[in-house]
């Protein structure tokens, strides 16, 4: 494990603090990083327009290649342009799915015409992306996906019928990547096309999910006989369960890349000592101490662990299992820690108004939101189930559906 950057690693750092020193303001130490929250308007507005100052200074996408308006950058420059711009108050970046995930896919998959029509504007911002994959009886299991693609003789379009759900950012995206079921005669991973569908077309129904934090980041999205053309294809047909695998394994890579938004344990340590508990501050009590040294070691372990993946990354090397163990370990971590904090602030936790709250609410945003960090990316026992097989070389899962065609994989009643 190596902590220090190496020469080219701090030019690098020293040459995205001088952009950003120009562009962007630092945040104020406990500055909170603004969230989408549930502004439909403002907030993607200004994204939008940072997003575009970054592009104009080709300090978008960098890692994109070049002949795509990136910079080809590691890995490891990637972390450290996301640790500096981190530091500073600049909006919430709502790209990550287009230009982590469906971007990269395309460059792979994707035709000459499909790169030039999509990447630029994706790069921008300027048209945001969202994911079609999960569906109702399809999420850890995403192969079982239902949505229909059939394909019209005559004038060759595919038209679609089915429902998504669990689309973040629907609601503001020009553009969706879907994956469809187009022959249930092959067996489940086999029969799957991939499209790039407009999320203008008619026929697209984007129903808003109303979730426990009052937000509504992701929706439900429906398809009536929504009509595709075939040029939107990407990859062959039935062979969409290919690119479906490029877009996982980017998702993983840059949930990996991002670093948990949110109170940490140091605002946890502030808060012990700021809260009286009997008169005294909180940090005083035993229990209380006893808790946060639980907490500390813990975070420690992740940093340490998080440091494996950037040795890993900053020697040119693939990062190994540690990214399965972080995200099962961290996303737990945070549930327990936003708890304790909730427990510290006594009734007072029960508030969640940002002007009455501690923190601004921000540990009951984070106790809220946290379940459903234990859910994207991976559950829990998917993160477990990868370890046992991949890291202990425990035996794999039995499959009951291996070599049956897709409409013979028994299921319960569906819709
Ligand atoms: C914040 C957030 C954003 C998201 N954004 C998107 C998006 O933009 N686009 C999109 O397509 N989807 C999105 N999702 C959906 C996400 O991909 C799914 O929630 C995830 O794949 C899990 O699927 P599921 O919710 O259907 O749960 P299920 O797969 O039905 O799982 C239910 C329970 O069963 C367990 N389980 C499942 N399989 C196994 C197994 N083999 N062994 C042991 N236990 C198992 C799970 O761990 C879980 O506890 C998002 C989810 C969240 C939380």
């Amino acid at each position: 494990m190596d902590f220090n950057d190496t020469p080219e690693e701090a030019t690098f750092r020293e040459e995205v603090r001088g952009w950003l020193d120009a562009n962007a303001k630092q945040r104020a130490p406990g500055e909170r990083i603004p969230t989408l929250a549930d502004d439909r308007t403002g907030a993607v507005a200004e994204a939008q327009a940072w997003q575009a100052r970054k592009a104009d200074a080709r300090w978008a996408c960098i890692t994109w290649p070049a002949e795509f308006g990136g910079r080809g950058a590691t890995p490891i420059q990637n972390v450290i342009w996301k640790q500096e711009e981190s530091r500073y108050a600049v909006p919430p970046n709502i790209f990550t799915i287009g230009q982590g995930m469906l971007g990269p896919t395309l460059m792979v998959h994707g035709t000459p015409e499909q790169q030039e029509r999509y990447l630029p504007k994706m790069l921008r911002g300027e048209e945001i992306w969202c994911q079609l994959f999960s569906e109702p009886s399809a999420g850890s299991d995403l192969a079982g996906l239902r949505t229909r693609a059939t394909r019209d003789e005559a004038s060759g379009d595919w038209i679609l019928d089915g429902q998504k759900i669990w689309t973040s950012g629907a609601h503001y995206s020009r553009w969706g990547m879907i994956v469809t079921r187009t022959d249930p005669d092959a067996a489940k991973h086999a029969g799957i096309t991939y499209f790039v569908v407009d999320m203008q077309a008619p026929g697209v129904e984007i129903r808003p999910i109303k979730q426990i934090n009052g937000a509504t980041n992701f929706n439900e999205v429906f398809f009536s006989g929504v009509r595709v053309p075939d040029e939107n294809r990407v990859g062959a047909v039935n062979d969409g369960w290919r690119g479906a695998i490029t877009t996982l394994m980017n998702e993983r890579a840059s949930i990996g890349a991002g670093g948990a938004a949110g109170p940490g344990y140091g605002d946890l340590l502030r808060l012990a000592e700021r809260i009286s508990w009997n008169g005294r501050p909180a940090i005083e009590d035993a229990a209380v101490r006893e808790r946060l040294a639980d907490f500390y070691t813990r975070t420690q372990g992740l940093q340490y662990t998080g440091y494996r993946t950037l040795t890993a990354l900053s020697r040119g090397q693939t990062p190994g299992p540690e990214s399965s163990m972080s995200k099962l370990v961290g996303a737990a971590m945070r549930q327990q820690m936003a708890a304790f904090a909730l427990e510290l602030q006594a009734a007072s936790g029960a508030l969640h108004d940002p002007a009455f709250a501690e923190d601004e609410a921000a540990w009951q945003a984070a106790y809220l939101g946290a379940p459903g960090g234990r859910l994207a990316g991976g559950t829990d026992e998917v993160m477990r189930n990868i370890i046992a097989e991949r890291v202990l070389g425990l035996p794999a899962e039995k499959r009951q559906d291996k070599g049956l065609a897709f409409k013979d994989v028994p299921t319960g009643p569906q819709a």
